[in-house]
């Protein structure tokens, strides 16, 4: 296989992650769309040639999701889009619960089934899921965020053995803190919280890193453009940490 006329499609593909990994395919030769909900980001992501299209839906919107994917045949699957939303596990309501498995776990469900059939078809697939280090391990304050990130492992180890025999393969990504605004925000909201410095707060998401820094987008978008090759094709339903050996 080579990767020239491959159809990739990157779920939140406007910034952070998915922008970097958009990018990465795209110079890969992959025809990639991005997919996600603030237009100008992904209108900005096309215009700089780091993908050819973008598709506007909300990922928690099921009907839209599933149309936009069933019209394209999608090779790859980069399910990105999330959010990181954290609180005490008391002051964590099931609202929190719905809202971050809906974004994080669900969408990847409807996303993998809405392209799955035209890969079998085809004999061809890489479902590639941005899950995290929270799908590996426990953090405090992030009992949502680590149950719909360990939702999407677990769910990538049992269809990985699912379709083990089809050409495809589903796999998932999972990076240590990684330098986007997800985190920079997080450390605000915890500053806005605390009282303490973001800077802070930054340094101590560096320490959970025994290479004592964050990880950078193109570290994890390296590993989509690997997993989404030819050679990647006996790496099935991994969950690889990308974390300077926190794990
Ligand atoms: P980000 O906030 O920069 O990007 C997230 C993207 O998802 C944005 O483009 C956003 O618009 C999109 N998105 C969110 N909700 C959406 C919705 N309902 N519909 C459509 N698009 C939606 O964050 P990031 O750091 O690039 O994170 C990308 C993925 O990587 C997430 O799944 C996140 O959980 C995961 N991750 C991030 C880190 C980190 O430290 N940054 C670490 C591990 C895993």
């Amino acid at each position: 296989m080579t990767a020239a006329g491959k159809q990739a499609v990157v779920t939140g593909g406007g910034r952070g992650i998915g922008r970097a990994v958009a990018a990465a395919l795209t110079r890969a030769g992959h025809e990639v769309t991005v997919l996600g909900r603030a237009v100008p980001a992904l209108e900005a992501t096309v215009a700089a040639g780091e993908a050819a299209r973008w598709i506007s839906v909300d990922v928690t919107d099921e009907a839209a999701l599933a149309e936009s994917l069933g019209g394209l045949d999608v090779d790859v699957l980069v399910n990105n889009a999330g959010i990181a939303d954290s609180a005490p596990f008391v002051k964590s309501d099931l609202a929190l619960y719905r809202r971050l498995m809906a974004v994080n776990f669900e969408s990847v469900v409807v996303a993998t089934r809405a392209v799955l059939p035209g890969m079998i078809g085809r004999g061809f697939g890489r479902i590639i899921s941005i899950a995290s280090i929270a799908g590996l391990k426990g953090y405090p304050y992030v009992t949502a965020y680590c149950a719909s990130k360990h939702a999407v492992v677990g769910l990538t180890r049992s269809l990985a053995q699912e379709v083990a025999r089809t050409g495809v393969t589903v796999n998932a990504l999972c990076p240590g803190y990684v330098d986007t605004d997800l985190v920079h925000d997080g450390a605000a909201r915890i500053a806005a919280k605390t009282g303490r410095a973001a800077e802070d707060i930054t340094a101590d998401f560096h320490k959970h890193n025994p290479q004592g820094r964050l990880i950078r987008v193109e570290e994890v978008a390296g590993a989509v453009v690997w997993l989404a090759g030819a050679d990647a094709a006996a790496v099935n339903g991994q969950a690889i940490a990308i974390d300077g050996g926190e794990t």
